[in-house]
């Protein structure tokens, strides 16, 4: 029999490498701890009907992308193709908005699922950080989360990444911009596809990727030439509280992203290093959505970022996260005693917080000390039938290969003292 493989579009994160992605998850969640958003997960899976009116049926991650089912009791679900629907419908199951304390913010953590075409950088499963300030319309808070973004890839090193920024208007202007960008394509040499995007979701008409498309559009009326005084008064203060935070960024009028709901402020983190995914993260203001969903109104702000990305992007420019050695002291019992009194020592050790590993399988000396070096262990506590008669185990230091006998009831003091 053959033996499986993971599913196309999926891979596995596997020791060590799988180190970084942890890493990468935590420096990203480590400044939204640090700013009041608190950690919320929701399940895998949705009601179908969820996405469709939050994600928006027009888009292709719902059209095209999305694994929906049906259950054995004939619920229609899907694996969830993005986080922020699933937290705003969670945070209003859970009246988290009517707490009086507005906006609510939140981040998560998890796996996403996109039946796309997968290539380096896009897969069909892959893991996002997210973050959603629920219930307050504030320039500030838009700038809160560009600026906390910044600051987790920049604690990562990244440098070679850049911020591009738009404002996607209101509820009031927007509308007629769209009818005006309808009249504009609809004078183009379109293929039928993208004439019918046009009648439903003109925006994303500019997103299209292809160059025959693009040369089509040099004239197309901008968006920020039709921007009422709100929404550009709006903009304005979030590109001001940016500069003075030291944030860079660009403006790009042509930045729509892929999904419905985004309204005023939506931004993407790009990476200069990764082809043609070159999106590590982005997001936006979402002010309509928890009346898309059947809430209150709720304007809202939230990104997420890739996780797989920001890895490949640390590749890319070369960066290796300093991640200290799983373990610290590693036991080689040599014989039947040894084992039970280096067992017992190393539970001592673990449960006095000192990572610690076990030659387990009866290795011998030669072939144990081989493990102990590959296990990234600064000490190795040696022990012999003829250490036990003199109640001592040998602490050896792995690096410079010095050995001292210590007394076994001063075990985890000695390891403590040598790991400094
Ligand atoms: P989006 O919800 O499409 O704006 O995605 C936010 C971020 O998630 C992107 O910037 C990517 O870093 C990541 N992402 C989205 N789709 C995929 C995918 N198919 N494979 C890997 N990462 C993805």
């Amino acid at each position: 029999m053959s033996t499986f493989q993971a599913p196309k579009g999926t891979y596995d994160l596997i020791p060590p490498h799988s180190a970084t992605y942890l890493a990468v998850r935590e420096a990203i969640a480590a400044p939204l701890r640090n700013s009041g958003y608190g950690y919320i997960e929701t399940p895998g899976f949705e009601n179908v009907e969820l996405f469709a009116r939050g994600v928006g049926e027009s888009t292709d991650i719902v059209t095209k992308e999305m694994y929906a089912f049906e259950t054995k009791g004939g619920d229609r679900l899907a694996l969830r193709p993005e986080g922020t629907a699933s937290v705003l419908r969670a945070a209003l199951e859970a009246n988290l908005h009517k707490a009086g304390n507005l906006p609510v913010k939140l981040w998560y953590s998890g796996s996403y699922y996109r039946y796309e075409r997968p290539q380096k950088g896009r897969y069909r499963h892959f893991s996002q950080v997210g973050a959603e300030a629920i219930g307050a319309e504030d320039p500030a808070l838009d700038a809160e989360l560009i600026i906390l973004a910044d600051q987790s890839y920049r604690a990562l090193g990244l440098r070679n990444f850049r911020i591009l920024l738009n404002s996607l208007g209101d509820q009031e202007c927007r509308p007629v911009y769209r009818a005006a960008l309808q009249d504009f394509l609809r004078g183009l040499d379109l293929d039928e596809d993208t004439r019918r995007r046009v009648d439903i979701n003109p925006l994303r008409v500019l997103d299209d990727k292809r160059e025959a498309v693009q040369k089509q559009l040099a004239g197309a009326p901008l968006l920020r030439d039709y921007l009422c005084e709100a929404c550009k008064a709006y903009h304005e203060q979030v590109r001001e509280l940016l500069t003075a935070a030291g944030v860079a960024f660009e403006d790009d009028e042509k930045l729509v992203r892929g999904l419905d709901y985004y309204t005023r402020t939506t931004f993407e983190f790009v990476h200069d290093g990764l082809g043609s995914q070159s999106a590590v993260g982005g997001g936006g203001r979402y002010d309509g959505l928890s009346e898309m969903i059947g809430g209150p109104a709720l304007p809202s702000v939230g990104w997420a970022l890739g996780v797989d990305r920001t890895v490949l992007a640390l590749e890319a420019e070369g960066i290796t996260l300093d991640i200290p050695a799983a373990t610290a002291v590693y036991a080689v019992p040599l014989g039947e005693e040894a084992r039970r009194v280096l067992f017992r020592a190393v539970t001592e050790l673990r449960r006095a917080g000192v990572a610690t590993d076990f030659a387990y399988g009866g290795k011998g000396l030669k072939n144990a000390m081989k493990s102990a070096n590959r296990s990234g262990a600064r000490l190795a506590l040696v022990a012999g039938e003829r250490d036990l008669a003199e109640g001592v185990v040998q602490l050896k230091d792995l690096t410079s290969g010095e050995q001292t006998a210590v007394a076994l009831d001063a075990v985890v003091d000695e390891a403590r003292r040598a790991l400094g």
